[in-house]
């Protein structure tokens, strides 16, 4: 919903500004399907504001992994665009779920399906909220309820900062989706302006990076972004982040076979993190083959962990959700 449009349409019609916040609550916090469940307004009011789109997305597809852990929503822009999000059910009650904060993704990751459907455009602040807004639509049918988000479905939230921010600002505020600042989290490709950013103006919110390789050579293969933003430039901004904010950051780490995963680069991980160890928490992930890569073998993963863990880096392995319907890590990529 598109608050600063309504709110001159309601201007326009000489409506109480009482009106505005009974149709924010209603789409965001009694997550109504539509106009018509609007029953404080009366038939012409709604009729009169119907031009402003109460959820400009339109659901397209809901596939929930067998288990069921999982489910991958598929929307439609109304410029007819395929965007996805998911939503991962934990076993604690927690619900996250992904939102993808761009159509597809202009960095080109080697490893990531998205990054191989290139950019169409940025997705609207309210765009990214409706994703949401209709997720939580979805758990409240299972008495369910959203209570963790994370911008890692399609695109890079730093290449749409502003949009992005002004989704955060509509999911934490009480008039609007009322969500916990501490229970978002935005993940980077390594955008070392957006990381400054956050650090500056929502030091609460939980950052993300996908690092991926303990050093440039390494990561210039397969992630592009380090040409623009070099290792040890992006390493300055995260600990500027974390002397900032004394908040914990989460490293991505695929791991691709031959690649990343030898057991000198897990010590060259921990070198770089030092007397920021107590914050940096890193999360190595299974890589699902789509592309040019091998997954890590299962025993290698473990020995790589083990590494990290002597060295007293805190590190898990990601819980892998949804593999079978393309919903994890780097496998959105439009295709249902
Ligand atoms: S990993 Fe993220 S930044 Fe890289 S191509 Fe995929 S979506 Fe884009």
């Amino acid at each position: 919903m598109d608050l600063q449009r309504l709110k001159r349409r309601l201007q326009e019609l000489k409506q109480p500004s009482y009106r505005l916040q009974q149709a924010a609550r209603s789409y965001y916090q009694d997550l109504a399907n539509g106009w018509e469940d609007l029953t404080t307004w009366s038939k012409d009011l709604r009729a009169a504001c119907q031009d402003s789109a109460w959820s400009p997305l339109t659901q397209i597809a809901a596939l929930e992994s067998r288990d069921p852990e999982s489910v991958k929503f598929a929307f439609k822009t109304q410029d007819g665009l395929t965007i996805e999000s998911v939503v991962m059910r934990h076993d604690d009650g927690r619900n996250t779920v992904c939102v993808s904060s761009q159509v597809g993704c202009a960095m080109g990751c080697a490893f990531c399906a998205t990054g191989t459907l290139g950019i169409k455009r940025n997705l609207t602040a309210e765009e990214i909220v409706d994703q949401i807004v209709q997720t939580a639509r979805y758990l409240k049918t299972k008495d369910g309820r959203v209570t963790n988000v994370v911008f890692m479905g399609m695109g890079e939230p730093f290449n749409n900062t502003d949009e992005v921010f002004k989704a955060i600002d509509l999911l934490t505020s009480p008039e609007a989706f009322g969500l916990g600042a501490r229970h978002i989290s935005v993940s980077t490709c390594g955008i070392v302006p957006g990381i400054e950013r956050l650090a500056k103006e929502f030091p609460q919110i939980n950052l993300a990076i996908s690092l991926h390789a303990p050093s440039q050579d390494v990561r210039e293969k397969i992630m592009p972004v380090a040409k623009a933003y070099p290792f040890d430039r992006l390493m300055r901004a995260i600990r500027s982040y974390m002397d900032k904010t004394h908040r914990k950051v989460m490293f991505e780490y695929v791991m691709l076979e031959g690649v990343n995963d030898s057991l000198e680069q897990a010590e060259e991980l921990a070198d770089l993190f030092n007397e920021h160890r107590h914050l940096a928490h890193v999360n190595l992930i299974k890589y699902h083959e789509t592309g040019k890569f091998k997954a890590s073998a299962e025993a290698h993963i473990k020995a790589f962990q083990n590494v990290l863990k002597r060295r007293g880096i805190s590190v898990t392995r990601r819980v892998s959700f949804g593999e079978e319907i393309d919903a994890a890590c780097g496998q959105l990529a439009g295709k249902i």
